[in-house]
């Protein structure tokens, strides 16, 4: 998009002057494509940085639900379509980055990024969040994925999570009324993890370690963790294993354009250079097709796929009276 299209978009599109009056940020027609995990994706219409818990409140308050509302982490389990997402994008930042080091448990902001979580846990000697280390994205993120890896997964782990629902009340929700599964949660879409406060005994810097490096070692031997990719692409359906599937069905190193089902693990997609986010969509299909043709067997998306699929201006500046 050349800047004199943009200045045409926020012409016509009054969006932002619509929204609630906010001390955080709002900034229009945000390119998402460098920040995502995939390297793809579209605009998104606005993105909203909330300045503290209460703005956030506020603004999903006064929004009313009137205009979609869309929560993104770090993006490593997205697929943001080509044509971007309409309405507003909230991305939680430093204000929601605190990590507290409690009695045998530790309260982490969504913002933090699992990676640094497991860090600081390390350094203040609290074991059981070594998993964090191997689980690209934040904790936001991974609450509303339940995500796991080498056998813990965050409701193991989970005490309590911070909620906010989509009229801005906050909610303090234990963990066994999450609803959290594999790979999901129950709780609503459009709630939004605030932080969690997570089980975190005293434990030797030795071991913690150890289990750290264990599982670094074994995730670049098994994942294409330098490549443009969004993680395992499809859930394990019950009693089998999504990647042997689709081995078996011939879709090692299949690709569509630049998009490429990796040599290296087969669940993974990645963009080898220019791909679109359709062209990957495209062949996330086409792997469920054969898989379907040759096993019977109906692949889940577990990636989230959001936004549209071609920019349709007249629906993101319409009838937002
Ligand atoms: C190389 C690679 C390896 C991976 N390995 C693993 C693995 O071993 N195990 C595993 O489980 N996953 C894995 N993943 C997938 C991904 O890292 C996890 O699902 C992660 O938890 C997503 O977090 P995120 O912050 O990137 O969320 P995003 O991808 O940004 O969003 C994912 C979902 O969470 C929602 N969300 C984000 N923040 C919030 C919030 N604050 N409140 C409510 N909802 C929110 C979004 O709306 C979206 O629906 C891998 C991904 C990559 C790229």
């Amino acid at each position: 998009m050349t800047t004199s299209d943009n200045h045409i978009f926020q012409k016509s599109n009054p969006l932002i002057t619509m929204l609630p009056k906010v001390r955080g940020r709002y900034t229009e027609y945000v390119d998402m494509s460098p920040f995502t995990w995939f390297r793809v994706g579209g605009l998104a219409e606005v993105v909203f940085r909330p300045a503290d818990a209460e703005d956030l409140s506020i603004f999903l308050e006064n929004n009313n639900e009137r205009v979609p509302v869309t929560v993104i982490g770090a993006t490593s389990n997205l697929l943001i379509r080509d044509g971007g997402i309409p309405g507003v994008v909230i991305k939680l930042g430093k204000p929601f980055s605190d990590i507290v080091l409690l009695e045998e448990t530790l309260r982490i902001g969504s913002a933090v990024l699992n990676s640094q979580a497991a860090k600081v846990a390390l350094n203040a000697k609290r074991g059981g969040l070594e998993f964090l280390s191997g689980i690209p994205g934040t904790i936001g993120g991974g609450l509303r994925m339940n995500a796991g890896s080498y056998g813990t997964e965050f409701k193991d782990v989970l005490i309590e999570a911070e909620v906010i629902d989509p009229g801005g009340r906050l909610h303090v929700i234990a963990a066994d009324e999450l609803g959290m599964g594999y790979r999901c949660c129950e709780i609503d879409e459009g709630w939004i993890f605030l932080s969690a406060l997570f089980k975190a005994p005293f434990s030797e810097s030795i071991d913690i370690k150890f289990k750290m490096e264990t599982i670094q070692r074994q995730r670049e031997k098994s994942q294409p963790i330098k490549e443009k990719t969004g993680g395992s692409t499809f859930a394990n359906p019950t009693g089998y294993k999504a990647w042997k599937l689709i081995d078996a069905a011939g879709c090692r190193g299949k690709h569509f354009g630049a998009a490429k089902v990796s040599e290296k693990h087969c669940n993974f997609l990645i963009n080898t250079g220019d791909a679109k986010a359709n062209d990957l969509e495209t062949l996330g299909e086409l792997v469920r097709k054969q898989v379907l043709d040759t096993s019977g067997i109906q692949l889940k998306w577990e990636i989230r796929r959001i936004g549209t699929v071609k920019k349709d201006i007249s629906s993101w500046s319409g009838e937002r009276k």
